[in-house]
Order: C-alpha cells, then structure tokens, then sequence
C-alpha cells in the first residue's frame, strides 16, 4: 500500500527561504527546513532544482529562512510561492532587510528568522538537500504563532505547486457535466480571489458575462498568479 495522502500527516513549518545571487535577490516558500544537529546549530533544506533560488543558493552558498506566522496573508504566500522571480521582483513590495549573509531577510509576517551558510549540497532526484550551518538566527515576534503545513492546507485551504518538495497528487473534484457553461463564481484556493463572471477580469481584458471555463488556458489569478487549475467553483 502506498497511500501517499498518508504524509499530509507529517508536519512542517512555513517558511520563505530567499538568497543572492550578484545584487539580485530571490525567494520562495519552502516547507521543508528542519534542524539536524544541535552543535554547530545546522539545517537542512529541500529545493527543486529548477527554481530561481535554488540557481541564487547554488551561486552564493547562503541563504535566509522567515518563519512566517499564522496570520500570512494568503495573497502575500501566493506571491512567494506561486509566481517565479524570473517574472516578477518578489521583493518589490515587502519589508525586508540584508543580513550579515548580504541576503535579504523577509520581516513581513516572520515570527523568527536564521541566516545559513551551505555546507554541503546532496541530489535528490529532482531537488537539492541543502545541509547548511546557521550563522544568526532572530525571533522578531514571540507572541506570534508560526503557520504550520497543516494549517496552511486545512485552515487556510492553501493548496501546494508541483514543483513542492512535498507535492502530492490529489484525486481531483468531480466536475460539473461537461459542455454545460454555468456563470458561477470561482475562487482562487492559493490567494481566495474570487473571479465573478458578471464582472470579469477587465484589466486583464477579460469582458464582463465571460465564463470561468471560457478564461483563456493560461489566463492567471490576477492577485497571486496561480493557474486555473488552482479555482473551485463557489456553491452560492
Ligand atoms: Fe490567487
């Protein structure tokens, strides 16, 4: 038996884990940093191979974690985790500040953060574990409580891209009957944008009266990017 819905009963933390690479920053949403020896203090981290921060951590050998908190805005999430820094600046719009690594540290929503040098790098099929020695380390806001994977997932209906170091398939949804066009509401489940067809997406011209099932394939949450794939239909 290989049940893999099994591992949604392990738990994690929620974290963005950014790095450098030149004067460029990037970071994204990990779920996968964990202590490994207490003396040095050091971490281990999993990252797919083909992100944007993986290429920066693979460049500089450091990197940063922000513990985030349960408030986190799901949009602020969506951000971080769902689009690619190859597109957009991920750090426009975020307070964050350079640590003694040169690598920005995300204060927005983090309860704690740490600072790691990269110590050792070991393949894993399509990700890198990063084994990494902590060089600062900071709890920024301890009343806070940090957002577990769990919690993401169940309290925040957060959903997880493919390229998660802890992506498991889902059976999906049943469907509505194929070919028939209801104009319901859809929610995005990564941000909870809702798309109204009576409104559309006009500044993306998309035109009021205009379907879910008829956005364009590669049409995006206009708020966290996600693809539709990521929306459900809300029973009104
Ligand atoms: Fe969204």
């Amino acid at each position: 038996m290989l049940d893999l819905e099994s591992l949604f009963k392990l738990s994690y933390g929620m974290c963005i884990v950014s790095s450098k690479k030149g004067n460029r920053f990037n970071g994204c949403i990990v779920n996968t940093v964990f202590q490994l020896v207490p003396e040095p203090p050091m971490v281990a981290m999993s990252l797919n191979i083909q992100s944007l921060t993986h290429e920066y951590i693979a460049d500089s050998r450091v990197f940063t974690v922000s513990i985030l908190s349960q408030e986190t805005p799901m949009p602020f999430i969506g951000r971080f985790g769902f689009r690619s820094g190859r597109d957009i600046d991920k750090f426009e719009q975020v307070n964050y500040k350079i640590g003694q690594t040169g690598v920005p540290i995300v204060l927005d929503s983090t309860v704690a953060f740490l600072e790691a040098e990269v110590a050792r790098s070991i393949d894993v099929v399509t990700h890198t574990l990063f084994i990494a020695k902590i060089v600062a380390c900071e709890t920024l806001d301890g009343d806070k409580q940090p957002m577990t994977y769990a919690y993401y997932r169940d309290i925040k209906q957060g959903r997880t891209p493919k390229t998660a170091a802890t992506y498991i398939k889902i059976k999906p949804k049943t469907q509505g009957e194929e070919g028939v066009r209801n104009m319901k509401k859809y929610k995005c489940l990564m941000c909870g944008y809702i798309y109204d067809p009576d409104v559309g997406d006009p500044e993306n011209d998309v035109e009021a009266g205009t379907a879910f099932e008829d956005l364009p394939d590669d049409w995006v949450c206009p708020e966290c990017g996600a693809g539709k794939d990521e929306f459900e239909p809300i029973e009104d």
